[in-house]
């Protein structure tokens, strides 16, 4: 499996790092929230090790953006230090699949980790997300338009499935970026240039765009193709 550990304790953080490897993972690590976010929408893992308390964005944030914004399913396990009802239901409620309260075992952190992704990859459900014309399909990184498959690079992709959740909503561009690149510094030409990409596909396999500009204020998927 490949997998992504979001901790910010080095020794616990190296810990896990070494065990997992040593099961014959591919790992991967981040120290802080921002960074663990870019890497998860970025790259495909089989599942996360999400610690709660992070800094630069909390455990909490970043799974209810994972899930509601870059509309990833990647399989969550949240550590955390606290243990109340209280606490993990507000995990559960932002997206977290399983829990575990530190100190844990290191082989049960592993053995959560193969159910979560046996769990996840039986799942047969595709949660193809459409809106219109369009549709997104998670699992293939597909897009769809007008019948026609649009062929995009990954940043592209996710701009639009950012877009595909809450069609008809203005998106300011400093939203898309940090949805897109994380709160890497990007200048705003790297989203013009992208949105500007993703447009002209988007024409190509469907005769006309979808997107609107709405000046001074962002970007906003217009779901009814015009008559
Ligand atoms: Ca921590």
């Amino acid at each position: 499996m490949h997998i992504l550990i979001i901790e910010d304790d080095p020794a616990i953080a190296t810990n896990l790092y070494d065990f997992l490897e040593a099961c014959g993972h591919s790992v991967d690590a981040a120290a802080d929230g921002i960074t663990g976010l870019h890497l998860a929408i970025t790259q495909h893992f089989d599942g996360i090790l999400l610690d709660r308390g992070l800094p630069g964005m909390d455990g909490i944030t970043l799974c209810r953006k994972l899930r509601q914004e870059a509309h990833l399913d990647t399989p969550v396990l949240m550590l955390t230090a606290r243990d109340t009802l209280e606490d993990k239901l507000k995990g559960f409620e932002h997206g977290a699949d399983d829990y575990l309260v530190k100190p844990f075992a290191l082989r049960e952190v592993e053995a959560r980790l193969v159910a979560m992704h046996k769990r996840h990859s039986g799942k047969v459900t595709s949660r193809i997300l459409e809106t219109g014309n369009l549709s997104f399909d998670p699992k293939t990184m597909s897009v769809n338009f007008a019948g026609a498959g649009v062929k995009l690079p990954p940043k592209c992709i996710r701009l639009l499935a950012l877009m595909m959740g809450e069609p008809g909503r203005v998106f300011s561009r400093k939203e898309l970026e940090s949805g897109v690149w994380g709160d890497a510094q990007e200048t705003s030409d790297t989203l013009r240039s992208h949105m500007h990409e993703l447009r002209r596909a988007l024409i190509r396999a469907g005769g006309y765009d979808p997107i609107e500009t709405v000046h001074g204020l962002g970007y906003r998927l217009v779901t009814r193709a015009p008559a």
